[in-house]
């Protein structure tokens, strides 16, 4: 272990009836303020979602006491070790749903969820045949890392993920479906919808990907790069038993594993990216990103116009190189 890990990061969910979410959130945001702890929580009708970080013990007295709750007394938590926090503020929000799929019609998970699998009986899947392995979270998440052989439905957000799956209906039918997220969630939450839709055979990774690192026996295995996560860390890594780099940096094309978010506020786009390449490009995903008047980048090193100027001509110059090479 390097630094010195005092602290932890709690990744937890439950599906379970919670009335007046409302007032919930108002006081579990006291609460979890009281003791100190920083991070997001998303309350609603249908349950609750969080991950926090504080110190060991503030964390500890933080799933004690959730777990003297009835509701949330077998909440599973995944725990991580840290040298720090791993988010700035405390917020508590009431939110209509947990995770939005903006489907009227589908079914709760309180009710209907796919197979629970648990990371060995996953691994073991995985190399089965005629079976398909689906990725249920967004391409950014997919890119830095994902099961080996894993379909990867290119969406943006989670919303677009039932229109992928109508669309690819006949291919899904007659095959076992392993889903798998971060830590679950996605999975409980659609998985049901899944099954409504005619796709018989659907299995979901029981714990999310965070569950399949931790696990003592398939120890990560057959993860390919990292597991991409929704707080300061960025990324964890998942797989024990040996490391390959999938992620290729923006610009081009290399492994890379560094996440920065294009500098143009207006666009915030995911991007894989070398500190190099973030100098050269100075953190724009496009020629319009580089030259927005609110580039962050540009303010943060104070650079001159001129200065500006001189990286969009070198920019400039490689490009018209490339495409003369690609034209002969
Ligand atoms: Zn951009």
């Amino acid at each position: 272990m390097e630094g010195n890990q005092n602290y932890q990061v709690l990744l937890y969910y439950k599906f379970v009836p919670v009335e007046d979410p409302d007032g919930f959130a108002t006081e579990h945001l006291q609460f979890c303020k009281d003791l100190g702890l920083k991070g997001r929580v998303l309350v609603a009708h249908e349950g609750i979602n969080g991950t926090v970080s504080g110190t060991i013990e503030q964390t500890q007295k933080y799933m004690d006491a959730m777990h003297q709750d009835p509701r949330f007394a077998d909440m599973t938590f995944k725990v991580d070790l840290a040298d720090g926090h791993a988010f700035k503020k405390m917020h508590v929000r009431h939110r209509p749903e947990l995770v939005s799929l903006r489907l009227d019609d589908a079914v709760s998970p309180i009710e209907k969820t796919a197979k629970f699998l648990s990371p060995k009986e996953f691994f073991e899947a995985m190399q089965a045949e005629d079976t398909i392995i689906l990725d249920a979270r967004n391409d950014y998440e997919y890119e830095l890392g994902h099961f080996r052989g894993a379909v990867n439905p290119e969406i943006k957000s989670f919303r677009e993920l039932p229109d992928w799956i109508r669309q690819h209906k006949d291919e899904l039918k007659d095959k076992k479906v392993l889903t798998y997220c971060t830590g679950g969630i996605r999975c409980e939450k659609f998985t049901g919808w899944l099954m409504d839709e005619g796709i018989e055979d659907v299995n979901q990774l029981h714990g999310g990907i965070v569950t399949y690192g931790k696990d003592p026996e398939v120890q990560g295995e057959l993860w390919d790069g990292k597991c991409y996560v929704f707080d300061e860390r960025i990324s964890v890594p998942v797989n024990r038993k040996e490391h390959v780099v999938v992620g290729v940096d923006y610009f081009d094309g290399k492994p890379c594993e560094r996440y920065v978010n294009c500098a143009n506020p207006e666009c915030n786009r995911q991007m894989l990216c070398s500190e190099e390449n973030e100098h050269k490009y100075m953190r724009g995903c496009s020629h319009e990103c580089r030259i927005s008047p609110r580039n962050m980048y540009v303010k943060e090193h104070n650079l001159s116009p001129e200065e500006v100027q001189r990286r969009l001509d070198i920019i400039a110059k490689e490009e018209a190189e490339k495409n003369k090479q690609e034209a002969m």
